[in-house]
This record gives C-alpha cells, sequence and structure tokens, in this order.
C-alpha cells in the first residue's frame, strides 16, 4: 500500500498558498480568479495568476509560514508508520521548511517556485495537460503499483482521487466525491487515518 498525502488543507490545517495571499498577495486579483476557477480558468491559470501577486522575498514568505502553518494532528506519527508521498500542487520551497520543523522526513512531490521581485512565477514539476481531466493535475504523478491510499480535500485532489483504490476526504473534495457518488472515507485527524488502516 502506497499512502499519498495532499499538503494544503490536509497535511496543513490551513492552507498555505492561501495564508500566503492573503498576507502578501492581491486579495481583488485572487478573489476574481477563485471564481473563475472550472469555468473561464484552468487551475494553471488561476495559479499562475494568484501567485504574481506576491512580490516579497521567498524568505519573508517562509518566514511567515513558520510562524502560522499548523500541521494537522497525527502527521509525524502517520508518516513514521506509513511513509507517505506528500503530492502537492503548491511548492517544494513552502512545504519543505515545515517538513524541517516539524522534524518529519518524506518525499515530496511539488511544483516549484521562481520568486521574483516583479511578482512569483510557478515552475510546474509536470506541465503537460492530464488525458483524463486536461487540466494540470496530480494524477500523472501518482507513484506506479498500487494499491494507493489517497488523502486530500480540494480540488486539485479531484482526479488524483479517483485513480486511487481508497480515499479519505475532507471539505472540497469530499463535497465533490459526494455528488460523484464516489465512497471515501471521511477524516478530522490523522489518527483517523491511521486507525483506518490499522
Ligand atoms: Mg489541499
Ligand atoms: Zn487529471
Amino acid at each position: 500500500m502506497k499512502l499519498i498525502l495532499d499538503w494544503d488543507g490536509t497535511v496543513t490545517v490551513r492552507d498555505s498558498q492561501w495564508l500566503l495571499l492573503d498576507r502578501f498577495g492581491d486579495r481583488a486579483v485572487w478573489r476574481a480568479a477563485e471564481e473563475g476557477l472550472g469555468r473561464t480558468l484552468s487551475y494553471r491559470e488561476l495559479m499562475e495568476t494568484e501567485m504574481a501577486t506576491i512580490t516579497v522575498p521567498l524568505e519573508e514568505a517562509v518566514s511567515y509560514l513558520l510562524d502560522t502553518v499548523e500541521v494537522r494532528q497525527g502527521f509525524a506519527e502517520l508518516a513514521s508508520r506509513y511513509d507517505p508521498l506528500v503530492l502537492s500542487s503548491g511548492f517544494v520551497e513552502t512545504i519543505e521548511p515545515i517538513l524541517a520543523r516539524e522534524g518529519v522526513e518524506v518525499d515530496v512531490v511539488a511544483n516549484r517556485l521562481d520568486p521574483r521581485p516583479d511578482g512569483w512565477r510557478v515552475r510546474w514539476n509536470d506541465d503537460a495537460p492530464c488525458p483524463e481531466c486536461g487540466d494540470l493535475c496530480k494524477r500523472r504523478s501518482l507513484p506506479d503499483g498500487g494499491p494507493l491510499v489517497y488523502v486530500g480535500d480540494g480540488y486539485s485532489d479531484r482526479c488524483a482521487a479517483l485513480a486511487a483504490d481508497r480515499v479519505f476526504a475532507r471539505r472540497a473534495l469530499a463535497e465533490y466525491l459526494d455528488e460523484q457518488r464516489i465512497p471515501y472515507e471521511p477524516f478530522e485527524t490523522f489518527d483517523d487515518v491511521a486507525a483506518a488502516l490499522t
């Protein structure tokens, strides 16, 4: 069994990209952009538009996240027991400092940042569109072999979750799976996930 964890809103209690945009980005731009997601904007366009509103040095942003981001109860224990892969549409540069703070070593597959002073750019880990959903998507980065257990919370988890053998979901991902009548297990903490996997 391979355990796959989304990062923002799944490992982290609050979405760290939202925290960054709220603290350092242009709210008007990202509010408008979020409204268009899945309609007038692809996920790629949304991310690029939002991140371009951040202009602070990366160190300042990371320092803010280190002070602000909380990880979900039971993360370190789950990580040491199941050696999960963190598969995120966020950024290696903002994930790894939090892992280090928590003393957790896991593999991370995520995008990268080019934090330019005229607006951050996204360096996509995989910029070929997914054959299933047509957008940039985490499904193509799932490991081969299985069974796969996927744990997520949001829009960017939809397509990857459909490819997993077992899904733990909360918030927007849970609502989507309800609509699609696809079974999943709800969770609040990683203690819940660990108990269900035992
Ligand atoms: Mg998420
Ligand atoms: Zn997809």
